[in-house]
């Protein structure tokens, strides 16, 4: 099933009340998932259920909160009809986005809209953890169901943070994220960028996609029908470090030759003689991107090699994972406004012969800063709309 919400597998024998569950997910998820508010017979149509079901379905989620029906704008053809919107008692998620030095915490409710609540500053210890917590406390009710976390570094089997630029190896979750915390998803940022992309952003229908964010080095994911692809150990899509352009380096996660050696900012600053690395480092880049745009030589040529190297690894990829979309977020959309045409060229020479006719659309993403946020509201959402727990909440009512 295409479309920015995924379709939970159906069970093998099912009976009457799972398939009624069934359906209540799917309208659930149709309704979040919708680039704007659908009315009931616009949900009926995209189910392909019949009207009074979905009216039957519609008036059970009512019941449970999870649903409300607003008269919909009277206008052309056809019966008077509702909008399906957020039930004002409805469960919320909330969305952390945990950033080097920063933190965001943000509301979000059914359909994705999301209302910002918190910001502060850490120390870049695990203590930021506290602080989170604490502001989770100040804003939480008991329409409070889901957290989604985003952070930066591998999450091994969604337990353990390696965060480098922190400091922080083999850092237990469990014991930053204990059992007073309300039920919490924690996932890789540049993952839940994609994630974003893909379910509101310029991946959003897209069956086979890849999303790579471009800050000192480069990270992404797979997406399969707005799905982010996760790995045996949750650890997969860690593209950076695969040696596609052909350096000699060796890279800090102790691999020789990796992509993120020569894409990103550090691969710009090393040109300028400046030690990669975190602190000035990102400005520094965005410097040199100024200096490319406003003609300066060594400054081009440094932007050139880094956009060849990209589009050479995309090229790469594409061979393997046959994208039909690639979209970049952070320094990927500058290298895209200043250097889309050696990106597509050093992609397509890397492809195959015979996928030159259709390479992959190269795109930049639209959700911009606010990917991690977002996608961090969607893996809550995610859980939220999980069959037994929709079960669990209509039975209830
Ligand atoms: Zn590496």
């Amino acid at each position: 099933m295409c479309g920015g919400w995924h379709n939970p597998s159906m069970p093998q024998t099912m009976t009457s009340a799972d398939l009624r569950i069934h359906n209540q997910v799917r309208l659930l998820r149709a309704v979040h998932g919708a680039a704007a508010p659908v009315t009931r017979a616009e949900a009926a149509r995209l189910l392909g259920i019949g009207r009074n079901t979905a009216a039957a379905l519609v008036g059970e989620l009512e019941q449970a909160r999870l649903l409300h029906e607003v008269p919909a704008e009277a206008g052309g053809r056809g019966r008077p009809t509702t909008l399906l919107v957020p039930h004002p008692e409805g469960p919320l998620a909330f969305a952390v986005d945990f950033r080097e030095d920063t933190w965001t915490l943000a509301s979000v409710e059914l359909g994705g809209a999301a209302t910002g609540l918190e910001e502060g500053e850490h120390d870049r210890t695990p203590r930021a953890f506290a602080a989170i917590r604490a502001a989770i406390g100040r804003h939480a009710s008991d329409r409070l169901a889901v957290v989604g976390f985003a952070t930066s570094g591998p999450i091994r089997d969604g337990r353990r943070l390696h965060i480098s630029h922190l400091g922080w190896d083999e850092v237990d979750l469990g014991d930053l994220v204990g059992p007073d915390w309300p039920a919490t998803l924690v996932d890789n940022d540049a993952r839940l960028a994609g994630l974003a992309e893909a379910r509101r952003g310029a991946l959003r229908g897209v069956g086979t996609a890849m999303h790579f964010h471009i800050d000192f080095d480069i990270g992404g994911t797979l997406l399969l029908h707005g799905d982010a692809q996760r790995g045996g150990h949750n650890i997969a899509g860690e593209f950076g470090h695969m040696p596609l352009t052909g350096s000699g380096l060796e890279c800090m996660c102790g691999v020789r030759g990796c992509w993120s050696l020569d894409v990103g900012a550090n691969a710009l600053v090393r040109r300028f003689g400046a030690r990669p690395g975190y602190g000035e480092g990102r400005a520094l880049a965005r410097e040199i991107l100024r200096r490319a745009a406003d003609g300066d030589a060594e400054a081009a040529a440094a932007v050139d090699a880094n956009a060849a190297a990209l589009g050479r690894g995309l090229g790469a990829l594409a061979n393997a994972l046959d994208p039909e979309a690639i979209s970049l977020s952070g320094l990927g959309v500058d290298l895209i406004r200043l250097r889309r045409e050696v990106i597509e060229a050093h992609c397509a020479a890397g492809l195959m012969a015979f996928r030159r006719g259709e390479p992959p659309r190269i795109v930049a993403g639209t959700v911009g800063e606010a990917g991690p946020l977002t996608g961090a509201a969607e893996i809550a959402w995610d859980a939220i709309l999980a069959p037994d727990r929709v079960k669990d909440r209509l039975q209830g009512a």
